[in-house]
């Protein structure tokens, strides 16, 4: 049954169309050999050119110091243009028109930011509504913010709760709390795949429901983005945000990413917190008091951008760019994961229940994996995994989180990993 496994593997790896985007990867390796990585959905790979786009930066800083920001050298872009210019590269992955995406800082920092502009409470509509296991840092955030609001966040934070299974959503048991509670919220934030079980939830159909109620929505898209197709421009939500270290592979702390719906982009009356780099560029260095916002999603940025930090996020884009974007992509990822779901269920059915869901419109890359066995404790099963040279993430209780990535990861690795969880599951 495992040979049948091996050669499938063989053939789906031939016939794969992305099979030479590897070769732009530098690969973790042990004794010479390249391990096997199913963590991009938590630090994506290093692509190759990111030394060189850094040496660049580097190069223009020495010899042309404070005029770098203003002038390029060869192919190293001024670095006023940098942040548009990666705006630009992000732009077709989330669906978007360039002037509504922004580079900028961190993921908690930009919800804050946004939370700052799209928190409008009128009567009694005052609360954020989250989902029950929602991200930490998001929770922090938006209880942090409401408390800054002056609200208290026990009455002002409602939680959604996962009603199939204890873990997954339904769409239109979301739809029917959100519409119960749509006299008291000022703010729906949700996250596009949620990070624990890999689950898609249905933008389009939620972003409606919660606009046609006059209620803003946030999506947080740090699990969504460079895995599933996005369609930002047309689903409309107010604001999203998301990280550009997971599947973006942008490197550790590289700088998150912004949607602004165009409306409010052009709405320069929007309340926001400020600083001169979202001023209006023509302007922007007459130095005066006076706040005139870009009317793009740059309007939304404080501070000159970490040049360094954008360097090494360009080459990684560019290859999203080769790779011909999100839909080749996201072809490959679902018949990874289709075959992944066929290697569990040969070698390791009774002990491993796929969380995430079955249906393509619901799952990305990753899939969640209950262990269930019992002479082996899943956080062993994890440890053997990593001594084994295969990285994967653990999450309380007894969860595995594995995501083979389209760009960097092969069928072939995927049958390599069910083989060797089986062997660790039967000893
Ligand atoms: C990864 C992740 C974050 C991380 O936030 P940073 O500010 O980039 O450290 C936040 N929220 C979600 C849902 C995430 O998956």
């Amino acid at each position: 049954m495992s040979d049948l496994i091996i050669n499938k593997a063989q053939q789906l790896d031939q016939a794969d169309p992305l099979r030479q985007c590897r070769e732009q990867f530098l690969l973790p390796a042990t004794d010479n050999s390249p391990d096997i990585y199913f963590v991009g959905n938590s630090l994506g790979l290093q692509p190759a050119g990111v030394a060189t786009s850094l040496s660049h930066i580097l190069q223009l800083w020495q010899h042309s110091g404070v005029h770098g920001h203003f002038e390029g050298s060869g192919s190293a872009t001024a670095w006023m243009d940098m942040p548009q210019q990666i705006a630009g590269l992000v732009a077709p992955l989330v669906g978007a028109a360039p002037e509504e995406v922004v580079i900028m800082n961190t993921l908690t920092v930009n919800l804050h930011l946004l939370l700052a502009s799209f928190y409008r409470p009128t009567g009694t509509r005052r609360k954020i509504l989250i989902e029950q296991h929602a991200f930490p840092s998001d929770h922090h955030a938006v209880a942090s913010f409401l408390r800054i609001q002056g609200e208290d966040p026990d009455e002002t934070l409602l939680t959604i709760p996962a009603t199939r299974g204890g873990f997954l959503f339904d769409t239109g048991a979301v739809l029917e709390h959100i519409t119960a509670h749509s006299d008291t919220l000022a703010l729906v934030l949700l996250p596009g795949v949620q990070y624990y079980t890999g689950q898609v939830l249905d933008i389009d159909r939620i972003t409606r429901h919660v606009r046609s109620l006059g209620i803003a929505i946030g999506w947080d898209l740090a699990h969504a983005v460079g895995n599933i197709p996005l369609q930002l421009s047309e689903w409309g939500p107010d604001f999203a945000c998301w990280c550009s270290y997971k599947y973006l592979n942008g490197g550790p702390g590289a700088p998150g990413g912004c949607f602004i719906r165009s409306d409010h982009c052009h709405n320069t009356s929007l309340q926001r917190l400020a600083g001169w780099w979202g001023h209006e560029r023509s302007t922007r260095f007459q130095m005066r008091p006076d706040f005139v916002p870009a009317a793009d999603a740059s309007g939304w940025q404080l501070s000159n951008p970490p040049i360094l930090s954008l360097a090494a996020t360009q080459p990684a884009l560019e290859l999203f760019q080769q790779a011909g974007g999100m839909r080749p992509l996201r072809q490959k990822s679902l018949q990874m994961t289709q075959f992944f779901r066929e290697c569990l269920q040969h070698c390791c059915e009774r002990k491993v229940t796929v969380l995430t869901p079955e249906s393509p419109a619901e799952h990305g890359c990753q899939l969640s994996l209950e262990i269930h066995a019992d002479d082996i404790a899943g956080r062993d099963v994890y440890n053997r995994l990593l001594e084994a040279g295969i990285h994967t993430d653990w999450r309380e209780p007894n969860v595995i989180r594995a995501a083979p990535v389209p760009l960097y990861n092969t069928f072939s690795e995927i049958a390599h990993f069910a083989q060797s969880l089986a062997r660790i599951l039967q000893p």
